[in-house]
């Protein structure tokens, strides 16, 4: 049987980036795979806190978070979704792993550094003030927690965009450690399962304002991103504004002309029927304009979102008694198998209730 969990912050409403990286695929898995295998996606908040949030803000994210999942199309009856915070589990667990985990590894990770801004050689004990006063044990002990929250349903599989592969290979090897240091126990059979990762097609959306960056929800301006809930008149300004270059004609060089090429790869991704490739699609719109090229991916674009646009005012309209029904439901399936697993690895590591 495959479990398959991911999780999203909710940090702001999904942008193109967490639809074609990550949430497009969670559906496309659900739809296939609900009727014999396991499917939790969660509403990572504990993650949200590694930065500065404002309370109210959070609270509203996260209920736009649950709609925009909705909206995607998830289903409460085929898939588990809930709000990590709301299953205390994965802290506790979280704790355990910590007792595991290297800090010299947690050192590699680029996430912390790139959300301080800090240079990818930047080290944790770096006595540059501007490093210490910023760096919070949470944003550095992140991939541990995430670590916990896939590992914690002995998932098999977990779909998510490219940024995030580095944080997945650390939590395999933070289970396969976990699993040689409980193997002395006796009393255990236990494993926590290593979990594998599933990248989509469009695992890496850049930015349409600084396209050698990724799309992000958390970058400050609205511009670089369009959101899944972006009427057509927004998308088309965002577009018009995007950065490209000023070479003559379409051509897909994503080293060379990393703009244009992201514009064709989100128009080749919302729809894939549209070209066999994105080096087809390119040579398809070789003779247009810049202007015109903008204009056709904002047309698809607009196409491709229309339904989840109008689910998530449909799902938002929703009486807020609904909603909270639907994510205690979620809360509950969750916490049944996590609570299983917690009491396992409590078990192996000796901190069982037996006395
Ligand atoms: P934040 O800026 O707050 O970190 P985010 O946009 O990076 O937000 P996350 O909630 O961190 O979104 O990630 C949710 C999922 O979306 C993850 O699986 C992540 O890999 C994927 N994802 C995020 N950005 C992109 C992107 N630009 N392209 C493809 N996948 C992405
Ligand atoms: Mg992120």
């Amino acid at each position: 049987r495959k479990i398959i969990f991911s999780g999203i912050q909710p940090t702001g409403v999904p942008h193109l980036g967490n639809y074609l990286g990550a949430l497009r695929q969670w559906v496309k898995l659900q739809n296939e795979l609900h009727k014999r295998h396991v499917l939790l996606y969660s509403i990572v908040d504990l993650h949200a806190i590694t930065v500065k949030q404002d309370p109210k803000e959070l609270a509203q994210w996260r209920k736009e978070m649950f709609a925009s999942l909705m909206a995607v199309g998830l289903d409460p009856k085929r898939s588990i979704i809930f709000a990590q915070s709301d299953v205390s589990y994965h802290s506790e667990l979280m704790w355990i792993l910590s007792c595991y985990a290297s800090i010299g590894y947690l050192g590699r990770m680029t996430q912390w550094k790139s959300k301080l801004a800090l240079p990818d050689n930047a080290s944790p004990f770096d006595p540059s003030p501007s490093n210490k006063a910023a760096l919070k044990l949470g944003l550095f002990s992140y991939p541990v927690l995430q670590a916990a929250d896939i590992l914690l349903y002995q998932t098999t599989h977990v779909p998510v965009g490219e940024d995030q592969a580095q944080h997945l290979e650390f939590a395999r090897e933070l289970a396969i450690g976990f699993n040689h240091a409980i193997a002395t126990n006796n009393n255990s059979n236990f494993r926590l399962h290593p979990p594998e990762t599933i990248l989509s097609p469009a695992k890496r959306v850049m930015s349409l304002t600084n396209p050698t960056k990724k799309m992000s929800k958390s970058d400050e301006n609205p511009k670089s991103r369009i959101l899944i809930t972006d009427t057509k008149e927004v998308i088309q300004n965002k577009l018009k504004s995007a950065l490209t270059d000023s070479v003559e004609g379409v051509s897909y060089d994503p080293e060379g002309r990393p703009g244009v090429s992201n514009l064709i790869d989100l128009m080749y991704h919302i729809d894939e029927s549209v070209a066999a490739s994105p080096e087809e699609l390119a040579k398809d719109l070789e003779g247009l304009s810049m202007r015109a090229l903008k204009e056709k991916v904002a047309d698809v674009v607009d196409e491709g979102i229309r339904d989840v646009r109008e689910k998530y005012e449909e799902v938002m309209a929703m009486p807020g008694s609904e909603l909270r029904a639907l994510a205690k439901k979620g809360e509950q399936q969750a916490g049944s198998y996590a609570g299983k697993t917690l009491g396992e690895v409590k078990r192996a590591v000796g901190l069982s209730t037996e006395l």
